[in-house]
This record gives structure tokens, sequence and C-alpha cells, in this order.
């Protein structure tokens, strides 16, 4: 097996340095197993060093105390560099990841250019307030930049996770430390350099790889870090609002698991775009998304007729070698991840759902790590695979006959990311919508997006919003100063 060599070493203060206790780990392909290259192993020492380099650059204000017109140059040139370097970054996210390459391309390196490009315009037409108070005196509501920002992501979308935070964070003036997954670090790291080409400077955006306990919790425990803005797991997440907590009461952001419900009543508008959507989008990106829609509920009377539909189009998303242009459904990030995908396919078996489609590991001549695109009906509410975030490509069906009991169900879930409703009537779907516990609502569609809107969740899908204005709130302090002329 041929290795392609990529520099894994940590990047800090503008240099890639290695770990202080010289340590690495394997980055593996789940595309056929090779060695990509080896990774900085970081630890606290590393973490102390990125953290004193982005409050050394953000006291002497050499990001924050620049010109905003001049900080958005910078930030469009950041990712006009992305789009320069698409394709080495979408080959280097297939290989670390597992992705189709024809997605890495068109959706990976395209919406974290988007990102970034969108806050950097923000940077120069954000305006200050001059609160209306019933003094003579002035008001003045400002926000600043919080200091130094830490940032942990997961793997399964490792750019656009990564720029959803540091675009936010870089455009409102902070420095970054950013902690990337251990299972798909690569892109990070060569985010930072392409940053530090397109004039952000050194100490300004830091990254460094390594292991959760060893390399994130010494960030989210920091007593120099601002603020620890986390995407991960609902259990991850639950421990970095306490770090946060015990060290310096850092504000903590968090957008965490999900187990979208999915309604179709049968009046949609059309069972065959209903079912497309339905399919499509459990499989895209191997299930492995937080805001994928796992429990489908389906009105029973055409229950049956959307399960022959479903089941037909499954085999489309048979996996196959990522980095083929034409392959939709890619590899599973890790062995760990695909045996417990197969885990939890076992416990739908042994709790008595109906196994329609796949549920087995895919075998391809290349080795790496694949799973079937998985479909189970008869599905209860209490089944492990109906509670439990399974992020793989694993579809749960459940029937339903009323509205409000279907509500009930999609709504008793931790979770409270996504969901979606499908309807014809416009009453119905409103309602619907508006008794969902979800911080997107998807109507008669679930693939619309875009940067100008929120995305997080209600309940233990996590605290704050990633995306659009809003999340400037995360990355600013709001500061209050009166002026008595
Ligand atoms: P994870 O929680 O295991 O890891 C996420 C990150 O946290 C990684 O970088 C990991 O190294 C780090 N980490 C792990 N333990 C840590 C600790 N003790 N202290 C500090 N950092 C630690 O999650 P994952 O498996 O990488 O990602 C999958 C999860 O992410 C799923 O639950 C998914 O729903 C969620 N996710 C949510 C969103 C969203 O926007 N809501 C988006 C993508 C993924």
């Amino acid at each position: 097996m041929s290795t392609v060599f990529y520099d894994g070493r940590a990047l800090i203060n503008g240099q890639r340095v290695n770990a202080v206790n010289e340590q690495t780990f394997d980055c593996l392909s789940p595309v056929d197993g090779r060695l990509l290259t080896t990774v900085s192993r970081c630890a606290q020492a590393d973490v102390d060093a990125a953290v004193a380099a982005a409050r050394s650059a953000f006291e002497d204000k050499r990001w924050c105390g620049m010109a905003p017109a001049a900080r958005k140059r910078v930030m469009i040139q950041f990712a006009d560099q992305l789009l320069a370097h698409a394709d080495e970054l979408a080959l280097m996210e297939t290989l670390d990841m597992g992705k189709p390459i024809k997605y890495s391309r068109a959706v990976d390196v395209k919406s974290a250019a988007n990102c970034i490009r969108w806050y950097g315009e923000a940077v120069d037409k954000i305006y200050d307030q001059i609160a209306p108070t019933a003094s003579t005196a002035l008001a003045l509501i400002t926000r600043e930049p919080m200091g130094v920002v830490g940032v942990i992501v997961p793997w399964n979308y490792p750019m656009i996770m990564a720029a959803w935070k540091i675009a936010p964070a870089l455009a409102a003036g902070n420095s970054v430390v950013l902690k990337p997954s251990e299972k798909s670090p690569l892109t990070a790291l060569r985010l930072a350099e392409l940053a530090l080409e397109a004039g952000i400077p050194p100490g300004v955006f830091n990254v460094v790889p390594g292991f959760g306990p060893e390399a994130g919790s010494p960030l989210a425990l920091h007593m120099d870090v601002d603020c620890i803005a986390f995407t991960g797991s609902t259990r991850v997440g639950k421990q970095i609002h306490v770090m946060a907590g015990q060290s310096n009461l850092k504000r903590a952001w968090t957008e965490l698991g999900g187990k979208s419900p999915n309604i179709v009543f049968a009046d949609c508008p059309d069972l065959d775009i209903a079912v497309e959507a339905a399919v499509g989008s459990i499989f895209f990106n191997q299930g492995e998304s937080c805001n994928a829609p796992s429990r489908l509920f389906v009105e029973a009377s055409i229950q049956e007729q959307f399960l022959e539909k479903a089941v037909a189009l499954a085999p489309k998303f048979m996996p196959a070698n990522p980095l083929d242009p034409a392959t939709i459904m890619g590899a599973i990030v890790d062995k760990t991840q695909m045996d417990s995908v197969l885990r939890y396919v076992e416990s739908g078996k042994s709790e008595g759902a109906s196994l329609l489609h796949g549920g087995a590991q895919a075998l391809t001549e290349s080795g790496g790590y694949y799973v079937q695109p998985t479909i189970f009906a008869g599905v209860k509410p209490e089944m492990t695979i109906c509670r439990e975030e399974i992020f793989g490509p694993v579809l749960s069906v459940l029937s339903f006959t009323d509205a409000a009991e279907v509500v009930r169900q999609a709504n008793a879930s931790v979770y409270g990311l996504q969901a979606a409703v499908w309807t014809r009537d416009i009453n119905k779907a409103h309602g619907v919508a508006r008794a969902l516990k979800a911080g997107t609502v998807h109507i008669n569609q679930y693939d619309e997006d875009d940067i100008t809107v929120p995305f997080g969740g209600f309940k233990q899908s996590g605290v704050g919003r990633d995306k659009s204005l809003h999340a400037f709130d995360k990355y600013t302090e709001t500061k209050t100063t009166w002026i008595r002329i």
C-alpha cells in the first residue's frame, strides 16, 4: 500500500512543531487502511504553548486591532485559499475520513470556504448600538472579542465543523486554538497553514491535534481560555460544561448529538420525493451526520407503499471506494465506529425490528470499513435503535395513525436537533412544526441549509447556535459604557 505524505505536526504560533513530548499517533485511512501520516500527539504542554501564543497575539492586537476592512480582506483571502486548494483539501478529507470525494469537493470544501467568506464579509458591516434610556447620558452597547477561543470538533465534517466556529470567532477578532478529532486531524492543520498564507498573523489560529482527554480537556480546563466551542457527542459535551465551570467559568457552547424524527403523513405532497429525502438524508455521509433523520415515522395507510419504494432505492447507496467520483456512500470513519454501528444493527434484530435491507458490513476489494445501507421497519419507541444515536447508515421506521401521538413520540427523545414533517395541509404542517422540540424543522423537504440560518439544538443536542449572525454572540462579550458629556 502506498503512503501519501502529509505534514501531521501541530501548528503553533505560525510554526509547524512536534509535540513537546515528541509523541505521535498513526493517521490511518478508513478507505483502505493505509497509513496517511503520523500526527503530533499534543498534550498539556502543547496546549499551554498554543494558548500562550493565542493570548500574546490577542494582547498585542495584531489581529483584533486590524481595521475591520483589512480583517475582512484577509478572511476573504483565506476563503479563496480554500477554493484554490480545493482538490488537495477534498482528497485529504476523503482519505482521512472516508466520505465520497464527490461530496468532499462539492460540499465540504465549498461550504467551509463559503462560511469563512460570509463571516469575513460581515466584519465591516456590524454596528454597535446606543440604548434608548431615560437618561441624558449616552449608553453605548458594544461588542468586544472574548480573547482566546478554544475549539474542539468531531470527525464527521472536519472542515465544515471547524469553519463554523473559527470563522465567526476570527471575524469577531479573537485568537483561536483548535483541537481537531484524532480520527480526522489533517484538514484542520492545512486550514491553519492556508490562513497564515492568506495573512492571518502567526499565533492567531493554532492547531493542537491529539486525543480528547490529552489535548481536549487541557483546552477546556485552561484558565487562560475565555470560551470553549465544542461540537461532538452529548456525553463529552456535558463534560465540557463541567470543565468550563470547574475552571474559569469560560463561556461554553456545545453542538451535540441528534436522533431526528422525520414524520410523513399520508397526504404528503409527493411520495417519491419524500422517500428520496428520507433515504438520501439518512445515508448521506454514511449516516455520520448529527442531523440525520434517523427516526422515520410513516402514517400507517401509506407505510407499505413507502417501504417498498425505500427498499427499492436503498441499493443505490451500497458503499464503494470513496475515491471513485461516482460513489455516493463511502467508508465509515474507523473500525471502532463500524463495530459500534454493527452492534446497533444486532440490537435491532435481537429486540424484534424487521430488517428490510442491509444489516451487515459491506466488503469491498480495497479493505477499509464499510456498512451496508440498512433499513429496519416495525421499530418500537423503546428499542435501542430508536432511542440512541447510531451515527451510521441505519434507518429506523415506525408507523403511526394519530398526529398528536406521533408528535409525542417524536419529542420523546433526549435530543432536539432537527425534525421534518411532510403534509399538504398547511395547518397541520404548521401545528406539528410548532409542537416539535427541535432547533430546525423542515416542512416538505430535508436538505435545505444556508450559512444565514442558525444551526443547533434543543434539549441535550447542545447549547447555543452555529452559523448566521447569531454565532457572533458566542464569540463576543457585551459591554455597556455610560457617557456623561
Ligand atoms: P466525541 O464527543 O467523541 O468527540 C468530539 C471531540 O471531542 C473530538 O475532538 C474528541 O477528541 C474530543 N474529546 C473527546 N473526549 C474529550 C474530553 N474528555 N475532553 C475534551 N475533548 C474531548 O464525538 P465524535 O465521535 O467525534 O463525533 C460524533 C458526535 O458529534 C455525534 O454525537 C454527533 O451527533 C455530534 N455532532 C454534532 C453536530 C452538531 O452540530 N450538533 C455536528 C457534528 C457532529
